[in-house]
Order: structure tokens, then C-alpha cells, then sequence
């Protein structure tokens, strides 16, 4: 099974990356150390999460002790205050900006050298074929990160991604328990009887099948931990394999629940999640 995805002839992405959503800047720096550490080499970044600097400290640490090189790693970023203004408190304001002009603006960056490839996150298909026929494109998005997993499997999205040669990257694969949102209520996949039970005839954790469910759909995967000894848990994915029954039992406990369903922004003329997929 590789452990890379094609990004397009311009890249290849490690399968499976650290996410940084909410890693405190005090604790991110050693988290990224001791993901790159235990085999990592894929971090998922964004202005809004507040703590690039600190990613980045991780990361040249690593670099200066001669445990891995520059070129060895792909960061992931997101689009900052120039394409999506933000409150000042790094909360994304809904705009006005046309997802078109916008994607003109990205396609500078290739060319001007300063990232490899360059993709979309939350788009829809409708919004990811606006960018596709967009007359004159240059690049198309090379991955669409989504949130995905089994109670958001995403099956109709996936495979449009898919075919038409877009990497798909799930996003909140445990459920996001630390989402500053949670309600006691709401479902736990960490919990899930039904997971536990798979986890347990493979000798493994929750959070272990939650992962290993994407790399086995060939898509890109981010769990997010300040832990080590969850960093190095999660990473723990390679030496095993769910069988074709345990991944179609795994699809159906889809339900449609989106931990992130950035209801603040439901009036945005662009909200992606109303259309079915
Ligand atoms: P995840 O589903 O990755 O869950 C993270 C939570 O799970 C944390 O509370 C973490 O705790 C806990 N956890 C991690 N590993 C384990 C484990 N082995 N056992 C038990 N608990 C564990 O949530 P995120 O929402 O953070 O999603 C992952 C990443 O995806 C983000 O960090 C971000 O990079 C990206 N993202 C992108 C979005 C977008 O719109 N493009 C939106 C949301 C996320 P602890 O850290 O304390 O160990």
C-alpha cells in the first residue's frame, strides 16, 4: 500500500499528516517535533489556527538536528488575510470574494514559485466544476480537504474528487473531539461500540481504524494530537489492514453529522453544505 498520494504531476503528499487545528502555540512546536520524529512528514497548517510560527520552529529544529530535510517535508497552508479577511482574532470573516478571483490569485503563486501545488477546502462538486471550467484555467485544484469519516463518508464527493484527478484529504477523521462547539450529545466515534469492536480484532485503537479507513480509500488522512504518545498511536497504521467487509460496515454508519458545519457562516452565498454533495 504507498504511503503517498500524486498531487497532480507537481507533487506527492504523505498519506497521512499531523493537524494543528487548536494546537496551543505553546505545545505545537514539541508536537510537530515529536511527529517528525516518529515518521511524519506531512503537517497541516493555516493562518487561522494561529500557531504557524511555531509549526515553523518545530519544524527548522528538526531540520538543524539533520533528522529530516527541507525537501523531505510537505506543509500544508491556508489562504491568509489577503484572500479571506479575518476578525483579527484569526476568526475567517464571510466575504464577498468570487471563488474564481480567487483561484486566479493562487494560480500566481505557482507560478511564481512560492508552493508546489495548490487545492481547495469545503467546496462542493458544483463549486469545484465552476473552478474546472473556469475559462482559462491554468491549474486545477490539485486536493479538496474535507471533513470525512464514517459518520460523514462522503462516498459521492470522494469519487467525483477522485475521477477527476483531485486528491481528497479527510479532515476531522476522530470526530474532533476538541472542537470548542461539542455538545454532550452529540455522537463520538471515539466512543462508538461498533469501531471498538473492529479495533479490537485487529489488535488496535479507535483511533487507529479511523485512520487506517481513509489510507485504504486512497485518501489523504490529518489527525490532530498534541500528545506523543498519540502522535506516534496514530501513526501506527501501516502494519495493518481492514478487510473488504470491515470497510464496508465502516461506510455504512454514515449519517451525515459534520462536526464542522460552520453554521455562523449559513447565509454566505457560497456555503457549501447545503448541496448533497
Ligand atoms: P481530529 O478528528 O483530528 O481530532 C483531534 C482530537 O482528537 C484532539 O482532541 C486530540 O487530542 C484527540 N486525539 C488525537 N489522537 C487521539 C487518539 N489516538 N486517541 C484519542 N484521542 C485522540 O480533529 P480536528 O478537527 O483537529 O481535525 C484534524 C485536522 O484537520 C485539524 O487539526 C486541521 O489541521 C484540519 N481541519 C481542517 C478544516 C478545514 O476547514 N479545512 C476544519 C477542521 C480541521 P490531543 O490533541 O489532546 O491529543
Amino acid at each position: 500500500m504507498a504511503t503517498y498520494a500524486r498531487l497532480g504531476a507537481a507533487a506527492k503528499v504523505p498519506l497521512l499528516g499531523l493537524g494543528t487545528w487548536k494546537s496551543p502555540p505553546g505545545k505545537v512546536a514539541a508536537a510537530v517535533m515529536a511527529a517528525i520524529d516518529a515518521g511524519y512528514r506531512h503537517f497541516d497548517c493555516a493562518y487561522v489556527y494561529q500557531n504557524e510560527k511555531e509549526v515553523g520552529e518545530g519544524i527548522q529544529q528538526k531540520i538543524k538536528e539533520g533528522v529530516v530535510k527541507r525537501e523531505d517535508l510537505f506543509v500544508v497552508s491556508k489562504a491568509g488575510e489577503e484572500l479571506f479577511p479575518t476578525d483579527g482574532k484569526g476568526m475567517s470573516i464571510p466575504s464577498n470574494t468570487d471563488i474564481l478571483h480567487t483561484w486566479e490569485a493562487m494560480e500566481e503563486l505557482v507560478d511564481a514559485g512560492l508552493v508546489k501545488a495548490i487545492g481547495i477546502s469545503n467546496f462542493n462538486h458544483e463549486q469545484i466544476e465552476r473552478i474546472l471550467n473556469k475559462p482559462g484555467l491554468k491549474y486545477k485544484p490539485a486536493n479538496n480537504q474535507i471533513e470525512c469519516h464514517p459518520y460523514l463518508t462522503q462516498e459521492k464527493l470522494i469519487k467525483y474528487c477522485q475521477s477527476k484527478g483531485i486528491a481528497v484529504t479527510a479532515y476531522s477523521p476522530l470526530g474532533s473531539p476538541d472542537r470548542p462547539w461539542a455538545k454532550p450529545e452529540d455522537p463520538s466515534l471515539l466512543d462508538d461500540p461498533k469501531i471498538r469492536e473492529i479495533a479490537a480484532k485487529h489488535n488496535k485503537t479507535p483511533a487507529q481504524v479511523l485512520i487506517r479507513f481513509h489510507i485504504q480509500r486512497n485518501v489523504i488522512v490529518i489527525p490532530k494530537s498534541v500528545t506523543p504518545q498519540r502522535i506516534v498511536e496514530n501513526f501506527r497504521v501501516f502494519d495493518f489492514e481492514l478487510t473488504k467487509e470491515e470497510m464496508a460496515t465502516i461506510l455504512s454508519f454514515n449519517r451525515n453529522w459534520r462536526a464542522c458545519a460552520m453554521s455562523t457562516c449559513k447565509t454566505h452565498k457560497d456555503y457549501p453544505f447545503n448541496a448533497e454533495y
